[in-house]
């Protein structure tokens, strides 16, 4: 009796390592709301993808311009789109699959020395949800950093770009994103 009470001990032992893992890997979950839509996209891609452009967007003039309705309704009248939405609970929606082409960036080029044109092409978009003044919420960056994360498992991104980026005569989003803490997630990859 003896003798299998400290095998039990041992075999605890050398389970204990294993649970840190798990619940880190319970951490990093992403429950993602499907809202695909239907225009502002093309199926397929040209090129692999290695790059992922941040957004911010809100639906101007609506009642609730935080509401993820409103949003889709505005991508729509304009056909344009994003792989993914980020609320401002930090709720992620699908609007387009990785695999097909979002016209998230329109006309554009990556900065110096890369100088690629097209970045919708090769990019995956996420829009957060936020108006020219707010900052985000800190749901939208536990969601965002723990999606940052799952697109990276299925692409070898080497950018992470804000659309003001790409197109600097035209857009100038994410609106007060704080850069210094993306670059901390992304250094710990
Ligand atoms: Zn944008």
């Amino acid at each position: 009796m003896y003798r299998l009470l400290q095998s039990l001990v041992a075999i605890c032992l050398i389970a204990t390592p294993l649970v840190p893992a798990l619940e880190a890997k319970e951490e990093t979950s992403l429950t993602i709301i499907d809202r695909l839509v239907v225009t502002g996209f093309e199926r397929g891609r040209s090129e692999p993808v290695d790059t992922i452009v941040l957004h911010s967007v809100f639906a101007q003039g609506k009642a609730d311009p935080y509401a993820v309705d409103e949003v889709i309704a505005l991508f729509a009248r304009y056909q344009v789109s994003t792989h993914y939405l980020i609320d401002r609970e930090g709720n992620v929606y699908r609007l387009v699959g990785e695999r097909d082409t979002s016209y998230h960036a329109g006309k554009s080029r990556m900065p110096e020395p890369d100088g690629r044109d097209g970045v919708n092409s090769f990019s995956v978009g996420i829009e957060l949800i936020g108006g020219h003044d707010d900052v985000f919420t800190e749901a939208q960056y536990l969601s965002l950093e723990v999606l940052l994360r799952d697109i990276k498992t299925r692409h070898n991104i080497k950018h992470v770009v804000g659309h003001g980026e790409i197109t600097p005569e035209r857009r100038s989003d994410p609106w007060n994103f704080d850069w210094t803490r993306m670059w901390r997630w992304i250094e710990n990859w």
